[in-house]
């Protein structure tokens, strides 16, 4: 019986940005990682790494749920 294991970031939940109410987009990062940015602000989360398919999910859900929160970094620097 085949499995899927591939992950259905569209069922992600993502709130607006914490910081300007702008779209957050979940990103993979060269298969390590996840994190949130906002595509307006570049506000982001810190990356959840992740080293096997199950803690893959877990990774992309704590990702989402730190940006939920509100716990994001500003991209700009000296703020
Ligand atoms: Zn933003």
């Amino acid at each position: 019986m085949e499995r899927d294991t591939s992950l259905n970031l569209a069922e992600i939940e993502l709130q607006e940005c914490p910081l300007c109410r702008g779209d957050g987009i979940i990103e993979e990062e060269e298969g390590w990682c996840f994190y949130v940015s906002c595509m307006d602000c570049g506000a982001h989360t810190a990356e959840t790494a992740y080293k096997t398919d199950d803690e893959r999910m877990a990774a992309a859900e704590k990702a989402a749920h730190l940006w939920n929160i509100g716990k994001v970094v500003r991209m700009d620097p000296g703020e």
